[in-house]
C-alpha cells in the first residue's frame, strides 16, 4: 500500500562492518558442541516502523540490550531459522537453498506481524557475514557453520499490537557431524497427551513459541528412555469414519516412512503441508530427489496423510521398510522403533543394523550436493 512505498527497502550500498578486535580462539572440532560456541561476529538489520529497513551492520559479537518492556519477552514477538554453511574439498563456502530459508522466515514473521523483508538482499548479507567468518568453517565433511537468522519485536510496551520496531539479526556456530561416530538409529515414543500443531494454527511458522511447549514432552519421552517423541494429530480417516492418530513430525524434523504398499508398490510417505508441518527444506529436497531419483526404481512418493494403525500395520505384515527424521541438523535421522499406546512398532532395521538404505542414499546424495561433489543448482557458492 501507499504507506509502505515510504518506508527504506534494505540498502546494500550502506553496509557497514566493525570488525573485533578481540578474535575468538577456535574451537577444536571434536569439542564442538552444538549452538555453544558463536564466531566473532554478528549481523544486524533494525526496522522501525516509521522509517523501514536501517543500515545493515556486522559488528563483533554482543550482547543485546533491551528494555525489560520489550514486546518480545512479554508475547513472543520472535521468529527464526537454521540454516548452514559448508566448506567444500577446494575451500569454497556454500549455503544450501538459503532462498528456502528466506522464504520461510517472511512467511514467519509476517504470521506475527513482523516486518517482511527483500529476502536476496539478506542472502547477499549473510555470504558476506559467512566470509568474514570463514575460519570459523571446518572443512571436514559433515562439519558446517550454523546459521541462526533471527527477528524480534523490539518495541518497548506491554501494549499488546503489532511491534513499532524489529531487529533481524545473524549468528553462526560451528558444528560438528549430527552422528560423528556414525548412524545411531532412534527410538521414539508417540505423544498422545499433547499436540504440537492444529488446523489453523501456526505449526507451519518458525517461531520460537512453537519450540518451548515441545521441551515438556520430550523430556518425558526421555525418561522412558526414548531419544524423541513422535507428534501426532488425532483426526478422522475419511476413508473408515473411525478416528485415528496421524503422523506429523517428529521432535524438529520432519517424518518419512517408507512402506510396500497394498499394491504391492514400495512407497516413501510424508505427511502433507496442510499448515501443520513445518515445511522442511530437507523434506523438500528429499521429495523432489526421491521424485527424480527414485520413481524411475518403480518408487511411488506421497504427500499424504497417514496414521499410526497404518504404520503398525504395515510393521505386522512386513512392509514397513524404513522410517527417518529429515532436518537440517542431521539431514535424516533413521528411527529404529516408535512406541505406540503400549505397543512397541519396529520400523524395519535389523537390530545390527542402524540405517535403512533409502535414508543413507537420501543422507548421500544431499551431503553430496551441500558439500559441494555433486555440481547441483541447490548448493550456492558465497
Ligand atoms: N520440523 C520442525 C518442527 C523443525 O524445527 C525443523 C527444523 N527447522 C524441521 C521440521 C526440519 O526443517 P529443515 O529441513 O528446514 O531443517
Amino acid at each position: 500500500d501507499a504507506s509502505d512505498q515510504r518506508l527504506r527497502a534494505i540498502d546494500l550500498s550502506n553496509f557497514s562492518i566493525t570488525k573485533t578486535t578481540t578474535p575468538k580462539q577456535l574451537t577444536a572440532n571434536e569439542k564442538l558442541i552444538f549452538g555453544r560456541f558463536f564466531t566473532d561476529h554478528m549481523l544486524s538489520l533494525e526496522w522501525t516502523a516509521a522509517d523501514g529497513w536501517l543500515d545493515p551492520k556486522i559488528t563483533p559479537y554482543q550482547n543485546l540490550s533491551l528494555d525489560p518492556a520489550t514486546c518480545v519477552f512479554h508475547y513472543a514477538f520472535e521468529a527464526f531459522e537454521g540454516m548452514k554453511a559448508y566448506k567444500d574439498k577446494t575451500g569454497q563456502v556454500r549455503l544450501f537453498r538459503p532462498d528456502m530459508n528466506m522464504k520461510r522466515l517472511n512467511k514467519s514473521v509476517a504470521r506475527i506481524a513482523l516486518p517482511t523483508f527483500e529476502g536476496e538482499k539478506v542472502i547477499e548479507l549473510i555470504k558476506n557475514f559467512c566470509r568474514l567468518e570463514e575460519r570459523f568453517i571446518p572443512s571436514q565433511r559433515g562439519y558446517s557453520l550454523y546459521i541462526r537468522p533471527n527477528m524480534i519485536g523490539t518495541q518497548k510496551t506491554l501494549g499488546v499490537g503489532p511491534p513499532g520496531s524489529a531487529l533481524l539479526y545473524v549468528i553462526a556456530s560451528p558444528v560438528g557431524p549430527y552422528y560423528p561416530t556414525g548412524f545411531k538409529a532412534i527410538s521414539l515414543e508417540a505423544t498422545t497427551y499433547a499436540v504440537r500443531a492444529w488446523p489453523g494454527g501456526v505449526g507451519a511458522s518458525k517461531l520460537g513459541a512453537n519450540y518451548a511447549p515441545c521441551i515438556v514432552p520430550q523430556m518425558q519421552a526421555a525418561t522412558r528412555g526414548f531419544q524423541q517423541n513422535l507428534w501426532l494429530f488425532e483426526d478422522v480417516d475419511e476413508r473408515t469414519g473411525e478416528k485415528e492418530d496421524f503422523v506429523t513430525e517428529v521432535g524438529t524434523m520432519n517424518l518419512f516412512t517408507a512402506i510396500v504398499n497394498k499394491d504391492g508398490q514400495k512407497e516413501l510417505m510424508t505427511a502433507p503441508l496442510d499448515g501443520t508441518i513445518l515445511e522442511g527444506v530437507v523434506r523438500d529436497s528429499i521429495l523432489q530427489l526421491a521424485r527424480e531419483r527414485l520413481v524411475p526404481e518403480g518408487w511411488k512418493v506421497s504427500e499424504k496423510k497417514f496414521h499410526m494403525r497404518e504404520v503398525a500395520d504395515a510393521a505386522r505384515e512386513g512392509r514397513l521398510l524404513e522410517v527417518f527424521g529429515s532436518g537440517t541438523a542431521a539431514v535424516v535421522s533413521p528411527v529404529r522403533s516408535i512406541s505406540y499406546k503400549g505397543e512397541l512398532v519396529n520400523c524395519g532395521l535389523r537390530e545390527d543394523q542402524q540405517v535403512g538404505p533409502v535414508t543413507l542414499r537420501m543422507k548421500d546424495w544431499i551431503e553430496g550436493i551441500q558439500y559441494g561433489e555433486e555440481d547441483h543448482p541447490w548448493s550456492w557458492k558465497v
